[in-house]
């Protein structure tokens, strides 16, 4: 029972089975629409999805769209303060599987950002972001089609779990006084953060990258890590990824170090290569030998820098999706922000929330769906009919509308 949602008359619920999602054909699914340029591009995705299942299952599936709130619509909707209410979190655990646009993160109040609020309360612990070119698409670097990776960032720990204090505070005072206690100097004028990375923590990311390398077919999982010199936070990430991998893959994985003392160098069919990299050399390597990447595991802060790093590389944020997930719930969204200077005007790029459901349709097993939208992008992009922030860097280029690349993605299928 919701206070004020309505979940659609028509419709099934997803329900998960021995660990597997089961998928009706009429799934009902939560969305959010999210604030600013939301609305626009919520509805050219929805547009885009609806035509695309259509297409790929002629009439036999469907999905049933179901709205739930947060960020300045949910105020409207629930009252003053409300930016996340609970109903939204109960309809995303009934219905397992949802999909947002960008929200207003609230100035003030308790609530740093709902992005995160929603990550701790559905402990969606994977952050998963596929970063690949778009032929056509401007890009600063010379072979963009070199890249193509998924970044899976660890989502509720490290430097980013909350816990630090203003310099001059009680708090980051007797911290100071305690570390002290253990033979260590900290300058009385700092402010402190802690960066916890446990076991646990690092256990469930390692082993949703290499399943998903599994499932995918793919032949390389690297860790990237500060290890070298913080050996008991990302240094144990490192660890524990390996212990992980030979404990619950050990049919299936392959370590950098095997592949040359037993191999002589070749990976050996059906084998994963786990390998693991120094972050800043990462940096490099992915600007130098792109190609040689496809699954990449990491800490929480080095996974943000390496996504926006890798998503820069092949032309931008615009067509940059994402999505973040736990054993139970997955939550696909938009990696840009609201851009509110653009909000109503129809003329941003939806293409991060219709790529993130590309990843929602695949999480579903919809695989024809995700070609099919993929398809239909391409197509636009290769026609240079475009949304003004690819217009503007490529010559010869149509601007369209956000509605009318919609239309476009969807000639193209
Ligand atoms: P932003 O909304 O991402 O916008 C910054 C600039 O990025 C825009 O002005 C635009 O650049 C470009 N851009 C963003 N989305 C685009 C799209 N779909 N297509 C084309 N260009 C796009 O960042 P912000 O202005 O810093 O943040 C605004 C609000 O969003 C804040 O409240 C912030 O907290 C929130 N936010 C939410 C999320 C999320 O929900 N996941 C993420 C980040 C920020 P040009 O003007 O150069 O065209």
């Amino acid at each position: 029972m919701y206070e004020k949602l309505t979940a659609p008359a028509k419709g099934s619920k997803i329900t998960v089975a021995e660990g597997r999602l089961v998928v009706p054909d009429d799934p009902i699914i939560p969305f959010i629409e999210g604030d600013g340029t939301g609305p626009d591009i919520w509805r050219a995705s929805q547009r885009v999805f609806d035509a695309a299942v259509a297409k790929a299952y002629s009439g036999k599936k469907r999905i049933e769209w179901f709205e739930v709130y947060a960020g300045e619509k949910s105020l409207k909707v629930y009252g003053e303060n409300v930016w996340l209410p609970d109903d939204t979190i109960a309809a995303i655990k009934d219905y397992i599987v949802a999909i947002k646009g960008p929200l207003t993160t609230p100035v003030g109040g308790g609530i740093r950002s709902l992005n995160v609020a929603l990550r701790q309360v559905l402990d969606l612990y994977a952050c998963v972001r596929p970063v690949r070119w778009f032929e056509g698409v401007p890009a600063p670097v010379k072979e963009p089609g070199k890249l193509n990776v998924i970044i899976f960032r660890e989502n509720t720990e490290d430097v980013y779990s909350g816990i630090e204090w203003k310099a001059g505070s009680v708090e980051a005072a007797k911290l100071i006084e305690f570390v002290k206690g253990l033979g260590k100097n900290i300058r009385h004028d700092s402010g402190v953060g802690i960066k916890p990375i446990s076991k646990y923590g690092s256990e469930r990311i390692v082993r949703k990258a290499i399943q998903y390398a599994i499932d995918r077919g793919l032949k390389m999982v690297t860790i990237v890590h500060k290890g070298n010199i913080m050996k008991f936070t990302e240094g144990a990430f490192r660890e524990w990824g390996y212990e992980l991998a030979a404990k619950e893959f050990a049919d299936k994985i392959v370590t950098e170090k095997d592949l040359w003392d037993k191999f002589e160098g070749k990976l050996p069919a059906g084998k994963i290569l786990l390998n693991d990299r120094i972050a800043d050399a990462m940096f490099q390597q992915l600007l130098l030998r792109p190609d040689e990447y496809e699954v990449i595991v990491t800490p929480n802060l080095n996974g943000d820098y390496l996504s926006d790093a890798c998503a820069a590389q092949v032309g931008g944020l615009g067509l940059a999706p994402g999505g973040n997930i736990s054993d139970a719930y997955a939550v696909f969204e938009a990696t840009h922000g609201t851009a509110p200077k653009y909000a109503d005007k129809d003329v941003i790029n939806p293409g991060s929330v219709i790529l993130s459901g590309v990843m929602m349709f695949e999480y579903l097993g919809w695989n024809e769906v995700g070609k099919l939208i993929v398809k239909g992008l391409e197509g636009a992009i290769a026609k240079k009919r475009v949304t003004y922030d690819l217009e503007r860097q490529m010559p010869g280029a149509t601007k369209l509308k956000t509605s009318e690349f919609a239309s476009e993605i969807i000639a193209n299928m």
